[in-house]
């Protein structure tokens, strides 16, 4: 804090929205603070919190990239950039008059909250107080209770308070980590980033699995994986890849089914390992993008006998979105650009021509016993390859190439 003509500005975060969590409440508060601190590590800032609010002081400079980092922090539902100045009267109005001086309106409006009440005005008093003041130090002003250009608040605080006009809408959600981890089956496509995206909004953290088949599908798939990898990861703290040779079950599938229930056999092997994995990683669900409907794999009927191989749940958060509604929030989350460079995934070099879309539990476990899965299952989880990524500028690759 500081008079003089720099007046100082904070980022204001309250966590109102956390306030339904109760007796949890001090436990998503804290995390969320901790996910703000490795956040903004990189940058000079100090982070203040108490009970009901955080505020964070920052270099001018790094406003906008601050703020760019905000926005993809879960558990922020709206925030301001406020003014921090002491709390007395002479203060507040000498700043409050600068302050507005950057700001255009014809008509204004000034909401002041006191949880201050050492602090000898009260609020509607003191609105009126500031509004008059305004009035007389502004030409061409009018207030407008109902529908002002300009909002005012000024929050009173014990030491001290915070005016600002302005409210950015944050990424919503819950912090990162206030859940247990989830396995998400990322593909190159549209969906399952998107889905990826909505488990960590509701504060799970996420490792990721990639199916690959090579020579079948080619390096470039997975490098696409790996981008989307990293534009998720900009949403939490780190997403381990797991990237599964998925070749040699594929080709048995091929080899030995019924072709038209080979991608009914081919997605219970993927729920199976992802399962698998689940035990191994301390997953406790499991995350993809299937969609109602979308393909002959994603039938209510094909659902129910892929998901038979598995008791963990699985989680499918764009189940009952339409294409466009997952596109825009690909769009969003600037995954879509990646998801549609054209490059084959293990379903589509190996797609029949005429998938069952009613498949029969019964027929898909005769087929599937024609070879021995459980053991290339095995060979499959041995030989993955897993990535970590995370914020850093220098995930590294180099073990993969
Ligand atoms: P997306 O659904 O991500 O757009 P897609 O449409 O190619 O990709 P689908 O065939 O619809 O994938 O598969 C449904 C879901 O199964 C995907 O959303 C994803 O969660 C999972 N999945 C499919 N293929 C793979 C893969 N090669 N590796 C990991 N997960 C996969
Ligand atoms: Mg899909």
């Amino acid at each position: 804090m500081r008079g003089g003509d720099t007046m100082e500005r904070v980022i204001l975060i309250k966590y109102g929205e956390l306030s339904t969590k109760k007796a949890n409440r001090n436990y998503f508060i804290n995390t969320l603070v901790n996910s703000v601190k490795n956040k903004l590590s990189d940058y000079e800032v100090n982070i203040h919190k108490d009970r009901a609010k955080m505020y964070i002081e920052f270099k001018d400079k790094d406003l906008e990239s601050i703020k760019n980092i905000i926005n993809k922090i879960f558990g922020i539902h709206t925030y301001h950039i406020a003014y921090i100045v002491e709390s007395k009267d002479e203060i507040i109005k000498e700043e409050l008059l600068k302050a507005i001086k950057s700001e255009e309106f014809n008509t204004f409006k000034v909401e002041v909250k006191r949880s201050d009440k050492k602090f000898p005005v009260n609020s509607q008093e003191y609105s009126r107080d500031l509004g008059a003041l305004i009035l007389k130090n502004t030409s061409d002003v009018t207030v407008d209770v109902h529908n002002p250009e300009l909002k005012v608040k000024v929050e009173i605080r014990e030491d001290k308070t915070f005016i600002y006009f302005n409210s950015y809408v944050g990424a919503g959600g819950y912090p990162t980590g206030t859940q247990s981890k989830g396995m998400l089956m990322l593909s190159g496509g549209i969906d399952s980033p998107v889905a990826g995206y909505y488990a960590l909004k509701r504060g799970m953290k996420l490792d990721a699995i990639y199916f690959e088949a090579i020579p079948h599908t080619s390096i470039e798939a997975r490098n696409k994986v790996i981008s989307l990898s990293k534009k998720l990861v900009e949403y939490t703290d780190c997403i381990n890849l797991h990237i599964v040779n998925f070749t040699p079950i594929q080709e048995e599938i091929y080899k030995n089914c019924r072709e038209d229930y080979c991608i009914t056999i081919m997605r219970r092997m993927m729920y199976r390992i992802a399962s698998k994995l689940c035990e191994k990683y301390k997953g406790l669900v499991i995350v993809n993008g299937e969609s109602v409907g979308q393909v002959a794999s994603q039938t209510l009927t094909s659902m129910r006998v892929i998901n038979e191989v598995t008791n963990i749940p699985v989680i499918r958060p764009v189940a009952c979105m339409d294409k466009i509604e997952i596109m825009e929030i690909a769009r969003k989350i600037d995954t879509y650009d990646i998801s549609i460079i054209p490059y084959e995934d293990c379903c589509t070099v190996f797609v029949p021509k005429h998938p069952v879309i009613n498949p029969k539990l019964d027929t898909a476990i005769k087929e599937e016993n024609k070879f021995d899965y459980n053991k290339l299952i095995e060979e499959a989880i041995d030989s993955i390859n897993t990535i970590k990524i995370d914020n850093s500028k220098s995930t590294e690759f180099r073990d993969l190439l």
